[in-house]
């Protein structure tokens, strides 16, 4: 059986070395299987792609792809989907987060049918700054409340699949990924194994809160179109206030003749400045599913090769 390791690299000269070191010893301890490494070097600011190209002339397990820019980890996973020729793929991140030693009990459970994926899932968050943990954990609550799929909490991009079922995210082929929506929605039975928060090997982390922001309205708006119910709910209601209150000024004026020193103007300015925020909150919500559109219909591919294992010169 053939498995196949993905692993999307963006700045990880340090850690590279470590892994490759940690998934040669899974390999070296199975002999009934063979693999293959898929290196995605994903427009990597430093020596990366040396590292890569070097491990790729020392073993001829070791392919890789690498892109003409940073495209993002999410397009780097599918480059290495793309890529991969394995019975079972997983996919594991380069700063040993993802421990690989799990992989040898991953392929056991494939094996034995007690799952189509077998996903890791982090039960803590220590190690990582509280903030940080405090807008994960929303994030997911949110986001659950409002998809028809549930994605679990902690769940990494960490997992190893079977054939069916890496062709099965293959053919979501959407511009704007965001995988661990995609693997929830694909369906199939999903078995998770637990472990502690790693903290990783070397380099740092590439996600600023700005990107990790990004992500979260991306992995929102690409599952659930409820926003855009929040928005119309909204406007209803604000709509009703002001007719509530419009009926209750009326009443006074006209009926009570309870007239203000400054008519009208404390009330004007509020109403206006309500209104105002709920048209521009519904505008940048409908603005957010326009801009998605505009992306997918452009069509553009994921990413962007600019060399792979078969530009290698045989030295
Ligand atoms: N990564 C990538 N492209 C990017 C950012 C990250 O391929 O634009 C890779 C990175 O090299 C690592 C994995 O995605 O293998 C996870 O990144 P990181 O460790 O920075 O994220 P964290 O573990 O902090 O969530
Ligand atoms: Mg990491």
């Amino acid at each position: 059986m053939l498995i196949s390791l993905i692993v999307p690299c963006y700045n990880e000269e340090e850690s590279l070395p470590i892994l490759y070191k940690a998934i040669c010893d899974v390999r070296d301890n199975q002999s009934k299987n063979e693999f293959e490494f898929i290196f995605v070097n994903d427009g990597s600011k430093d020596k990366t792609a040396d590292v890569i190209r070097d491990l790729a002339r020392k073993d001829s397990c070791v392919k890789y792809v690498i892109f003409s820019r940073n495209f993002g980890k999410e397009a780097a996973m599918y480059a290495g989907l793309e890529k991969a020729k394995g019975d079972y793929v997983a996919i594991l991140d380069a700063d040993m987060q993802d421990p690989p030693s799990l992989i040898p009990e991953m392929i056991e459970k494939l094996d034995n049918d007690e799952a189509d994926i077998v996903a890791a899932r982090r039960v803590t968050r220590e190690g990582e700054p509280k903030i940080r943990s405090f807008f994960a954990r929303t994030f997911y609550k949110l986001i659950n409340k409002m998809c028809e799929v549930e994605i679990a909490d902690g769940a990494r991009d960490f997992r190893l699949m079977k054939r069916k079922v890496v062709d099965a995210i293959l053919s979501v082929s959407e511009r704007q990924r965001f995988s661990k929506g995609i693997f929830a929605w694909v369906g199939f039975r999903t078995l998770w194994l637990e472990h502690q928060n790693v903290e990783r090997v070397a380099g740092e982390t590439k996600w600023s809160f700005w990107k990790l922001f990004k992500y979260a309205i991306d992995g929102i708006v690409s599952f659930t179109t409820a926003p855009l119910r929040l928005a119309t709910l909204c406007g209803f209601a604000s709509a009703f206030t002001a007719f509530v209150y419009m009926v209750y000024y009326f009443i006074r004026a006209i009926i009570l003749q309870i007239y203000n020193d400054v008519p009208g103007y404390p009330s004007l300015l509020c109403i206006l400045l309500f209104i105002g925020g709920l048209i521009l909150m519904a505008l940048g919500v409908l603005g957010e599913y326009i801009g998605r559109t505009f992306i997918e219909v452009k069509n553009r591919p994921i990413y962007i090769k600019a060399e792979d294992d078969q530009d290698l010169p045989n030295t």
